[in-house]
C-alpha cells in the first residue's frame, strides 16, 4: 500500500472555508463556475507550454473538459485534460491561499454585512474551496508531467496526499470529485447540471463535456486522452502546426454515439471564442454573461467596445468599461493594476502585462487576441515586443472612442454621467499624464458652472456659449460649488453675464495648467491678476488710466503699509460689492492651488 500523508490547511484556508460556506449558503451553485474556471486555467497552461514544446502534450493532445454525475454513488467528477498539479503543487495550491490581498479580503468581511458579502466574495474569487459548499468530501485526482498520479481528499478539516496505486490512468490532467452533501444531490441531475454549465460555460475557450445517459447506473467510456481514434490523428497533425486553436477537438467527436445509443458525451458550449466572431452577430446581453463571466463583476458593463485592428498589427479587442470603479482605485493609484487578457492567436498568454493600458485607464477591462506576436518565446520577451507598443496604443485610442461614445451618446445621459462620477478624476489625471491624447481627453472633460445649477458643463458646450468678444475660458477654484461661485472673485464676471467654471476637485487646477488653451482659447483663473474680460472699449481703457492715477497715493500707500504681504496693490475692476480682494500673481499658486499643496505636504 501507498503511503498516506496528513496535512493540515493553513490558517487561512480555514476562515476562508468558514467564510464561503456562511455567506454563501444561499449561491451554492457558484461552486461549478469556479470548479470549470480552474480547469480552463490549467488547460491555458499547458497549451501555453506546448506552443514552444508541443511534445509535453504527449498521449494527451485533446485539450477538454468533462463532467459526469454520477448518481448511483452520489459523485459529481469534473476532468480535465489540463497541466496537473504534481504532489508540491497540490500541497502548496490545494492547501493554502497564496493570493496576495487575502488577509486584507479576510478582514474586510468580517467588517462587512453578509449581505455584500457574496458580491465582495464574488470579485474576490472564491476558488476551489467553494467544492465544500456541496462536497463533504473532495477527491483530487492529478497527474502532471513532472510527477507520478496523485490523490488529494479532503473532509474540509484537513487533507492528506497518496500517490495513485492505480498508477496513471489521467493521462495528464485533474478530476475533481466531490462527494455531495445529502442537500446537494439536485447537482446530479442531468438537466439541472446541464443548465448550470451552460449558464456558467458559455465562453471558456475549451470543450465542455457531459456525460449523458438514459440509464440509471453507467461508468462513462473513457474519451481516451489520444487513444487511438481517427480525432487524435487530425490532432497530432495539427499539433506542430502554428494554429494553436486547432489543437480542439473537433465538436464532431462527441456527437458520435457511443455502442447502444443511450449514453453519450455530449457537448455544451459553442468553445469559440466571443472575441473571433463579427460583432454584428453578437447580441448586446452575449456581451453582457461574457463580461460578467470574466470580470466576476455581477453589474452590468456600462458599455463596450469589439473591434478588429488591422495594418501595422492585426488584433481584435473587447474592451469593457465596469458601471462601478474598483475599490481603492484613487488611492491605489500609484500601484500597478491590468485588467487586460492577452491571447496570442486564441492562447491566453497573460493578464499580468504591466500597462497594457496607462494606469488611468486602468479600470477598463477586456481581452486583446493578437495574430501578428510570437506564440514561442517567453512572456518576458512578448512584453518588450515592439508590436505589443503598437497595440497599446492603439488600445488608448479606441478606449478613449469608447468613452467618447457614451458622451455623445443623446438617449442615455445618464451613463455620461454615471461614467464621469466614477472616472472622472482619472480622465483628469490622464490629460496630466498622456500627452499624446490631451485633446481627445479635454473633450472628456466636464465641469461645474454657473451656467447650471444641476448639470455640469463640456468645455465645447462652454464655448458654444460664450460672449461676444470673449476670449478666454473663466474658473474659479476652491473647496466647492458655494465657496467659488460667491467668491468676489468672480461676482463681477457673472453680473455681466459670463459664464464661470467652478473647479472643486482637487486635481482640477493642475489638470487646467496642463490645458493651456481648449480650441484656441485660453484658461483664466479669475482668481489670479491679469483678468480681461475681452470686451473692453478704448475709452473704457482711457478711464481705467484715469482711476489708476487718481487712486495711486492709495495703491503706494497700501503697497508700503503691507509690504510682507503684498507683490503689488492695483486697481480692479473684477469686484462689484466687495470693496477688495487678495489676487494671486499669474505666475504663483493660486490660493486654492496653496490650499491643496498644503494639505499634501509638498
Ligand atoms: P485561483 O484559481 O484563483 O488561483 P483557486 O482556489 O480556484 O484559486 O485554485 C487554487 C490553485 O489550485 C490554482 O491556482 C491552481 O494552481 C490549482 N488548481 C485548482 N484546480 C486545478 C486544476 N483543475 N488543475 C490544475 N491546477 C488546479
Ligand atoms: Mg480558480
Amino acid at each position: 500500500r501507498e503511503r498516506s500523508d496528513k496535512f493540515a490547511f493553513q490558517t487561512e484556508v480555514n476562515r476562508m472555508m468558514k467564510l464561503i460556506i456562511n455567506s454563501l449558503y444561499k449561491n451554492k451553485d457558484i461552486f461549478l463556475r469556479e470548479l470549470i474556471s480552474n480547469a480552463s486555467d490549467a488547460l491555458d497552461k499547458i497549451r501555453f507550454l506546448s506552443v514552444s514544446d508541443p511534445k509535453l502534450l504527449g498521449e494527451t493532445t485533446q485539450l477538454r473538459i468533462q463532467i459526469f454525475a454520477d448518481a448511483a454513488n452520489k459523485v459529481l467528477h469534473i476532468t480535465d485534460t489540463g497541466v496537473g498539479m504534481t504532489r508540491d503543487d497540490l500541497i502548496r495550491n490545494l492547501g493554502t491561499i497564496a493570493k496576495s490581498g487575502t488577509a486584507e479580503f479576510l478582514h474586510q468581511m468580517q467588517e462587512s454585512q453578509t449581505a455584500d458579502a457574496s458580491s465582495l466574495i464574488g470579485q474576490f474569487g472564491v476558488g476551489f474551496y467553494s467544492a465544500f459548499l456541496v462536497a463533504d468530501t473532495v477527491v483530487v485526482t492529478t497527474k502532471h508531467n513532472d510527477d507520478k498520479q496523485y490523490i488529494w481528499e479532503s473532509d474540509a478539516s484537513s487533507f492528506s496526499i497518496v500517490e495513485d496505486p492505480r498508477g496513471n490512468t489521467l493521462g495528464r490532467g485533474s478530476t475533481i470529485s466531490l462527494h455531495l452533501k445529502e442537500e446537494a444531490h439536485d447537482f446530479l441531475d442531468q438537466e439541472t447540471v446541464r443548465n448550470l454549465i451552460r449558464k456558467y460555460s458559455e465562453f471558456i475557450n475549451y470543450p465542455i463535456y457531459l456525460f449523458v445517459s438514459t440509464e440509471a447506473e453507467v461508468t462513462p467510456p473513457a474519451m481516451g486522452h489520444g487513444s487511438s481514434s481517427e480525432e487524435e490523428a487530425a490532432d497530432t497533425e495539427t499539433e506542430t502546426s502554428e494554429d494553436a486553436d486547432v489543437q480542439e477537438e473537433p465538436a464532431a467527436a462527441a456527437e458520435k454515439p457511443n455502442g447502444d445509443g443511450t449514453s453519450d458525451w455530449e457537448l455544451l458550449n459553442a468553445n469559440k471564442p466571443i472575441w473571433t466572431r463579427a460583432a454584428k452577430d453578437i447580441a448586446d446581453d452575449e456581451y453582457v454573461r461574457f463580461y460578467k463571466g470574466f470580470s466576476k463583476d455581477e453589474k452590468d458593463p456600462l458599455t463596450h467596445i469589439h473591434f478588429s485592428a488591422e495594418g501595422d498589427v492585426s488584433f481584435r479587442s473587447i474592451l469593457f468599461i465596469p458601471s462601478e470603479a474598483p475599490q481603492n482605485m484613487l488611492t491605489d493609484f500609484h500601484k500597478k493594476v491590468n485588467n487586460i487578457k492577452m491571447y496570442v492567436r486564441r492562447v491566453f498568454i497573460t493578464d499580468e502585462f504591466d500597462e497594457m493600458l496607462p494606469r488611468y485607464l486602468s479600470f477598463i477591462s477586456g481581452v486583446v487576441d493578437s495574430d501578428d506576436l510570437p506564440l514561442n518565446v517567453s512572456r518576458e520577451t512578448l512584453q518588450q515586443h515592439k508590436l505589443l507598443k503598437v497595440i497599446k496604443k492603439k488600445l488608448v485610442r479606441k478606449a478613449l472612442e469608447m468613452i467618447k461614445k457614451l458622451a455623445e451618446d443623446d438617449e442615455d445621459k445618464e451613463k455620461y454621467k454615471t461614467f464621469w462620477k466614477a472616472y472622472g478624476t482619472n480622465i483628469k489625471l490622464g490629460l496630466i499624464d498622456d500627452f499624446a491624447n490631451r485633446s481627445r481627453l479635454a473633450k472628456l472633460l466636464r465641469f461645474p458652472s454657473s451656467n447650471s445649477d444641476t448639470d455640469d458643463t463640456s468645455l465645447t458646450d462652454y464655448l458654444a456659449r460664450m460672449k461676444e468678444g470673449q476670449s478666454n475660458i473663466f474658473f474659479m477654484a476652491g473647496l466647492n460649488r458655494e465657496e467659488t461661485s460667491t467668491s468676489p472673485f468672480v461676482e463681477r464676471l457673472l453680473k455681466r453675464g459670463y459664464e464661470v467654471l467652478y473647479l472643486v476637485d482637487p486635481v482640477d487646477e493642475y489638470t487646467i495648467q496642463n490645458l493651456p488653451e481648449f480650441e484656441g482659447k485660453k484658461f483664466q483663473n479669475v482668481a489670479k491678476e491679469g483678468l480681461k474680460f475681452g470686451d473692453e472699449t478704448d475709452s473704457q481703457e482711457r478711464r481705467f488710466k484715469k482711476i489708476e492715477k487718481q487712486f495711486k497715493p492709495l495703491t503706494d500707500w497700501l503697497r508700503t503699509k503691507l509690504e510682507k504681504f503684498l507683490d503689488k496693490a492695483v486697481i480692479s475692476t473684477r469686484l462689484t460689492g466687495s470693496p477688495c480682494a487678495l489676487v494671486a500673481s499669474s505666475y504663483g499658486w493660486s490660493g486654492n492651488m496653496e490650499r491643496i499643496m498644503k494639505a499634501q505636504a509638498y
